[in-house]
């Protein structure tokens, strides 16, 4: 770090509520990118920040640092729309596998770079891997030339985009300094706006099944993202979309991978097809490739309904070598039924997301194995009148699984005696 920063004097002057200068913030993250600033005062900023929360300002040199950390995609100047959509995560969303495809069948390309799973929620890489052979880990240039090939790419950040956010996040992580507004907007958008987007929808999930619990923190959350991506120059604009039950009926990696299938055929469930043409059309609006999101939704249907995004689908995963005839076969299944008659209901949405952590789908700490046959169909859906004895959980696992799924489910559902108010999936739209 240059000496004119002394770093114990920012982490105080952070820990006392005071702002930090952009070149102040600039020359941090580079310092800690470079490895001049140690990880212990990292993670005391990281803290303080968490603490004391950055101003817009301060929030925007911080992202602006972390893109800048690693390269960008560079696009020709032949008009062309890139865009892209990111999902802060949440139980069963499959929606970026059906959205890339679909996306590029509209005169746009889509570089989309995704992570893995996060807590108890999964990753779009950990789903895609469930096709034998998907290569996650392209290169800048293979990324470039698969986006030319196909139109849409999906793979992970590399070592090249945003470096420093590999690294601040791994210490957040162990840190318990993740739920920070400032942290997690600079953490998310610094890895998107990399791809050189033209436009950038955000999908702030809120509900117990999501990392936002409250409406309240998810519109903060989505605010910030919005404003940054905009003043960096990306027509940004998010849905804060529920998450007290999974979207669609499948959770875990094969299943998931083949229930987004089932979407590209023309079939799938209404809520995982509703959500993907509402996220699909806020970036063609932003783009101007239609005059509004009716237009642009109704464009978007008939690229699925027609089967020219699944055609995209086996393109782009036969260009990432993937064998689409070869997807892993879900694991022998058994069902889990009620104990009593009554109203179905989920209170604990997370649970559900470390049941399938807990039958070997999902990691329990980072470098984990993970297995991608197994997972839960969910049968029944909140409102749904069900008897006692009737099956709410098929769970495909192997052999044994039984107890260590039990309290999980437990925890996840409850089954009422009157009846559940419904709640809509998209819940508000953040455009500014
Ligand atoms: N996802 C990210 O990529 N970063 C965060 O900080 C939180 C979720």
């Amino acid at each position: 770090m240059p000496a004119l920063i002394n770093p114990v004097e920012l982490i105080a002057r952070k820990r006392d509520g005071h702002p930090l200068s952009s070149s102040e913030i600039t020359r941090v993250i580079e310092a800690f990118t470079v490895g001049t600033l140690p990880d212990y005062q990292m993670s005391a900023l990281a803290m303080a920040i968490l603490l004391q929360g950055m101003n817009a300002d301060e929030t925007l040199a911080i992202t602006r640092a972390m893109l800048a950390s690693g390269k960008t995609l560079e696009w020709p100047k032949d008009g062309i729309p890139r865009v892209d959509k990111h999902s802060t995560g949440g139980i069963g969303d499959k929606v970026s596998l059906i959205l890339a495809p679909l996306l590029a069948c509209c005169d746009v390309q889509v570089p989309m770079i995704s992570g893995r799973g996060l807590g108890p929620t999964g990753g779009t890489l950990d789903k895609l891997e469930s096709i034998p052979g998907y290569r996650t880990d392209l290169s800048l240039d293979e990324i470039q030339s698969v986006v030319r090939q196909v139109g849409c790419v999906i793979t992970g950040a590399g070592d090249e985009i945003a470096p420093a956010d590999r690294k601040l996040y791994a210490l957040r992580d162990v840190t318990g300094t993740v739920p920070s507004i400032p942290l997690i907007t600079s953490s998310i958008l610094s890895k998107k706006l990399a791809e050189g987007l033209d436009a950038l929808v955000l999908d702030v999930k809120v509900g117990h099944g999501a990392f936002m619990k409250s409406l309240e923190h998810a519109r903060q959350l989505a605010t910030s993202m919005v404003s940054i991506g905009r003043q960096m120059g990306t027509r940004t604009t998010a849905l804060i979309t529920d998450m007290h039950e999974p979207l669609g009926r499948m959770v875990g990696n094969t299943l998931e991978v083949r229930e987004a299938i089932d979407v590209l055929q023309g079939g799938g469930p209404g809520d995982v097809i509703e959500l993907t043409l509402a996220l699909g059309a806020e970036v063609l609006l932003g783009v101007g490739r239609t005059a509004t999101l009716d237009e642009a939704g109704a464009l978007l249907r008939e690229h699925l309904t027609s089967g020219r995004a699944y055609e995209r689908f086996e393109q782009m995963v036969a260009a990432q070598a993937g064998r689409l005839d070869q997807v892993v076969p879900p694991a022998p299944s058994f069902d889990w039924p009620a104990d009593r008659d009554g109203v179905f209901d989920y209170v604990h949405l997370e649970s559900l997301g470390w049941a399938v952590i807990s039958l070997g789908g999902g990691r329990k700490q980072a470098g984990d194995k993970i297995d991608h046959s197994v997972g839960l169909e969910c049968l029944v859906r909140a409102g749904d009148i069900i008897g006692r004895g009737q099956p709410l959980f098929r769970i495909h696992a192997r052999t044994g699984a039984e107890q260590h799924i039990e309290h999980h489910l437990r925890r996840a559902i409850v089954i009422r005696d009157e009846a559940v108010t419904s709640r809509p999936l998209i819940v508000e739209r953040i455009g500014l």
